[in-house]
C-alpha cells in the first residue's frame, strides 16, 4: 500500500522572523511512517519544521512550512496513494498580512511597526478540503485534545469524513506532545472508542499500521 503521512506543526509567518506554530515535535507521524516501512509500505511523509530525521526507507520525503504549503503537499501527493494519515498539527489561523521586511517595535522612515494587535485569517482545514478527492482511500484523523477527549474526537470523527480518529489527552502524563509514548482512544465510525494503554508511539503506529492493512480493499 502506497501510504500518504502528515507530520510536525506548520509555521505561518508574521514577518521573515517572526511566526505562529505550536508544540507538535512530529514524533507521532514520523513513528507512525517508520512503523509502515517496516510493515512493507511505501510511504510519503510530508513533513512541517522539526529536529527529526526522515526516516530510512521512505518512498518520498516533502518539506513544508506551512498551512497552505502542506495543503498543496496533500493535494499533489494523495491521488497516487490509498491511505492518507494525517498527524500533522496545521495551524488553524495565520496572520492577514505577512511583512517581507522584519517588522521593528517603532515605525521608522520606511520601516513598519510590528502591530500591537495581529489580524489573523483561517487557515483551510486540509482534511475537509480534500474530502472530495477522498474516493475508496482510508483516511485517519489526529485529535490533540485537552478537555471532552471523546466528544470533541467523536465530532471531529463525523465533521471530517474520516475512517479512524485517533485522539488523545495531550494533558495526561507520557501522552502528547514531544513524548515518545502516548495514551490514545481509537474512535471508528459507529462503533465503541478503544483506548489503548501507554505505549511508545511506534508502538501505536503499529496499530494504526494494522487499521490500514485491515480497511485496505483487495484489489
Ligand atoms: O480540528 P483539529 O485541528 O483538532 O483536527 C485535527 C485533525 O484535522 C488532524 O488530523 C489534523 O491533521 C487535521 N487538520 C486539517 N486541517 C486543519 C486543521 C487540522 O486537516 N486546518
Amino acid at each position: 500500500m502506497r501510504i500518504l503521512i502528515t507530520a510536525g506543526p506548520t509555521r505561518e509567518f508574521i514577518d521573515p522572523v517572526r511566526f505562529i506554530s505550536n508544540r507538535s515535535t512530529g514524533k507521532m507521524g514520523y513513528a507512525i511512517a517508520e512503523a509502515a516501512i517496516a510493515a512493507g509500505h511505501e510511504v510519503i511523509l510530508v513533513s512541517g519544521p522539526v529536529s527529526l530525521e526522515p526516516p530510512a526507507g521512505l518512498f518520498k520525503f516533502v518539506s513544508i512550512v506551512s498551512a497552505l504549503d502542506l495543503l498543496e503537499a496533500v493535494q499533489r501527493e494523495l491521488p497516487d496513494t490509498e491511505a492518507l494519515v494525517m498527524t500533522a498539527a496545521v495551524a488553524d489561523f495565520r496572520p492577514k498580512q505577512q511583512a517581507h521586511q522584519k517588522l521593528h517595535k517603532k515605525a521608522t522612515d520606511g520601516r513598519d511597526a510590528m502591530p500591537t494587535c495581529l489580524e489573523l485569517t483561517p487557515n483551510p482545514d486540509i482534511l475537509k478540503t480534500i474530502r472530495p478527492l477522498k474516493e475508496n482511500r482510508i483516511f485517519v484523523g489526529f485529535a490533540a485534545e485537552t478537555n471532552d477527549v471523546i466528544s470533541s474526537a467523536t465530532d471531529k470523527l463525523v465533521q471530517k469524513g474520516l475512517d479512524l480518529l485517533v485522539a488523545n489527552d495531550v494533558t495526561k502524563p507520557g501522552a502528547g506532545f514531544g513524548t515518545d509514548t502516548n495514551l490514545v482512544t481509537l474512535l471508528e465510525p459507529n462503533q465503541a472508542p478503544v483506548s489503548l494503554p501507554l505505549q511508545s508511539k511506534r508502538s501505536i503506529g503499529d496499530e494504526i499500521v494494522r487499521f490500514l492493512e485491515r480497511k485496505h480493499p483487495i484489489v
